[in-house]
């Protein structure tokens, strides 16, 4: 054995979430859940004793738990999903009733073999919860639907309150870390809804992931091209190696760099989340809540 596998680095204190995760394990133990997944609970998410429990956030997975892409940085099974379950708006309506969720994140593997890339299951749910609760606050996690605007405009029929798209890491790095991805291409969704869905409805939302070895310039490019494309709320937090994942933590990335990324963000009119532990849907409901529109 080499020595120096004898010695794993300690875990940093800032990437620990102090928050007890029995919380959300005793909220959800009884919970028929009924073929819906929690991205708290499978992405074995540092935050889920925290964003439950204290502020009624949920991020669920819709339409199944297995992805036509392989990205490597995440956790999903890849291969070939199963059919869209017409139960399904009922069924995360019942989550939200008995977990009484305040804001619920909603998200979807990719579903390249659907038509539509699944917006209109996307956009079935969004109006049973509508229906269920107007007051419940509703953000959607989408895919890049293959860059088709018809999907795009399903997603309208019934709009959410947030259109959140992961840009995941800086262009330099697509081929390896998104493949089958296309960073224009993301940027494209992002400009078709800033021309299409009305302001004081929907706000556009997008996130990286840093670790992977981009440089704080790269990343400052990225901010630069989300506000230009009509982005209000950008998120940034360490990448975190899944269970599985080949994909290794380049840098764990130090903490006074989260508040230039903020500050480099405020600039460009952005409101950003940027730390440690944040993923996409932490403290969701705090960046929606405090940065309404005028
Ligand atoms: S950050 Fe998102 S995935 Fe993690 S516990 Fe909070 S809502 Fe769930």
């Amino acid at each position: 054995m080499k020595p120096e596998t004898l010695f794993q680095p300690a875990t940093p204190p800032f990437l620990i979430n102090p928050h007890p995760k029995r919380l959300f394990r005793e909220a959800i133990a009884q919970l028929p859940m009924n073929g819906i997944h929690t991205i708290c609970e499978e992405a074995k998410c540092p935050n889920r004793g925290e964003c439950l429990p204290r502020h009624g956030t949920i991020s669920i997975m819709v339409m199944g738990s297995i992805c036509t892409r392989g990205c490597p940085f995440c956790a999903v099974a890849t291969g070939k999903p199963l059919p869209l379950d017409p139960e399904e708006p009922g069924k995360v309506v019942e989550i939200a009733r008995a977990l009484k969720v305040r804001y619920l994140v909603m998200t979807s593997p990719n579903r390249d073999e659907l038509q539509d890339g699944g917006a209109s299951q996307f956009t079935a749910i969004v109006a049973a919860l509508r229906e269920f609760n107007p007051d419940l606050r509703i953000e959607i996690l989408v895919p890049d639907f293959q860059g088709k605007e018809e999907s795009y405009g399903v997603l309208l029929r019934n709009p959410p309150d947030v259109v959140a798209h992961d840009l995941q890491t800086v262009p330099r790095l697509y081929h390896s870390i998104r493949p089958g991805a296309d960073y224009e291409r993301s940027l494209g969704l992002f400009r078709w809804f800033r021309r299409k869905a009305d302001p004081s409805r929907v706000t556009l939302k997008a996130g990286l992931m840093v670790g992977f070895g981009e440089t704080e310039g790269e990343v400052a490019e990225v901010l630069r091209d989300a506000a230009q494309a009509g982005v209000r709320f950008f998120t940034i937090g360490q990448y975190l190696k899944p269970p599985g994942s080949s994909l290794e933590v380049v840098e764990v990335v130090p903490l006074e760099r989260y508040q230039r990324f903020t500050e480099a963000g405020k600039k460009l009119g952005l409101a950003v989340q940027a730390s440690p532990l944040t993923r996409s849907s932490y403290l969701a409901d705090r960046l929606a809540a405090e940065n309404k529109r005028p």
